[in-house]
């Protein structure tokens, strides 16, 4: 393995060349089944054939013009993903390149339509214990986990933690006068795959919309049908209606593995960015752009929604049929599945690359929080594949 990288990765001992469906092939040509995608970005599986004829045909026509100018790639991919996002209440979106930038830019909103329209002071954003939203300095100050701002302070000021499902801290901590934006992960996922109940939610999008605060839902790794709904948080309801956000963030997924993010926004906040207040280089590439355009004619129909929640259901249902002794619990909503084991998940993570030595073929599975494992399987993966992954997941406890 190459070490010029700096060494900020906990790397495993596999260098892959290629990837085929739901497979990845190493520089010796073995074979890994991948529960992981990338982490939730290769959501038509690898090399899926309409995808790579999108990127190659917009590469061979131009790479980027920049936002002194538009394309009508990325015209047409905004103008489909605003509408897969209509359900959510989405009005205007601004495209860039990750996660982390996209929920910078939420921030950005939340704080500019508070000014605006309350003065200073009330710049406060809300997220969750336990929370993940990114990497970045404001990002990590927007992430309620003490481990990841070890070393790196100090920190963006106006951000406070509660815990997840807690409403009458959340009541508490949605102070009219200091608070601007509320931004939740509809379901958790770094740190262990946890989906907000629904009395939470109901009691969000209430206090949000009472009190004036952006309700935001970074949707980044939950998002684009990952849970068998275009968005996570149309399965939640509001006064007997699906809950519409004022603001949604999407990455991973979003452009099935070439880097793009992006910030949505709904009636109240589609025009609070003006001109200058915000851009990115690489934002709204068109190869970006005509890889989204796959994924969404893809992935927003809803015959293919529902297979991705009955492939989920199906894989829940097998894992807790084992009545594993390693396995404590099993959650998670469509193809974004925790499992409580009774061990640390790195080794097991090791041990089914490893597989690939003895057996025909390695598994590729993720960790989230210490002893959870996290599978995020491509949604293309065939019930074939997921039969085999779980017999190899089993193998592994
Ligand atoms: C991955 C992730 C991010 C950060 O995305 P990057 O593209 O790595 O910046 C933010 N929020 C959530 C929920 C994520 O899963």
């Amino acid at each position: 393995m190459n070490n010029v990288f700096m060494k900020n990765f906990h790397r495993l001992p596999v260098v892959f060349a290629r990837g085929e469906g739901s497979w990845l092939f190493d520089t010796n040509n073995k074979k890994y089944l991948d529960f992981g995608s990338g982490i939730a970005v290769n959501c038509l599986g690898h090399a899926y054939p309409p995808l790579v004829k999108a990127i190659t045909e917009q590469a061979a026509k131009c790479c980027q013009v920049s936002n002194y100018y538009q394309t009508n790639t990325a015209a047409a991919f905004a103008e489909k993903l605003v509408a897969a996002c209509a359900p959510g209440g989405m009005k205007s979106l601004f495209l860039g390149n990750s996660g982390a930038e996209a929920n910078e830019a939420a921030c950005k909103i939340a704080r500019k339509y508070s000014l605006k329209k309350y003065g200073p002071g009330r710049h406060t954003i809300v997220t969750l214990q336990g929370s993940f939203h990114g990497r970045t300095i404001t990002m990590l100050a927007a992430t309620g986990q003490d481990h990841f701002h070890k070393d790196f302070g100090p920190f963006t000021e106006g951000f406070s933690y509660i815990p997840g499902n807690d409403i009458a801290a959340l009541e508490k901590a949605l102070d009219q006068k200091t608070v601007a934006g509320l931004l939740l992960e509809t379901v958790q996922g770094e740190s262990g795959v946890r989906p907000l109940s629904k009395e939470f939610m109901e009691a969000a999008a209430r206090l949000c919309a009472e009190r004036d605060i952006l309700l935001m839902f970074d949707e980044i790794q939950c998002g684009v049908g990952r849970t068998g709904s275009f968005l996570a948080f149309e399965q939640y309801h509001y006064n007997g209606k699906p809950i519409k956000a004022d603001v949604v963030t999407l990455a991973k997924s979003l452009a099935g593995g070439l880097p793009a993010g992006a910030v949505l926004a709904g009636e109240k906040a589609a025009d609070v960015f003006e001109v200058g207040d915000h851009n990115s280089t690489f934002g709204g590439n068109p190869v970006a752009a005509a890889a989204g355009m796959v994924v969404l004619e893809t992935v927003n129909n809803p015959a293919f929604l529902a297979e991705i929640t009955r492939k989920g259901e199906k894989i829940i249902a097998a894992i807790r049929s084992w009545n594993h002794p390693a396995i404590s619990e099993v959650r998670g909503r469509g193809l974004m599945i925790g499992i409580d084991i009774d061990r640390e998940a790195w080794p097991v993570l090791e041990a089914g690359v490893a597989l690939a030595h003895e057996n025909q073929y390695g598994l590729l599975l993720l960790a989230a929080g210490k002893k959870t494992l996290r599978l995020l399987p491509p949604y293309t993966i065939s019930d074939k594949e997921i039969d085999q992954g779980l017999e190899l997941l089993k193998k592994l406890l």
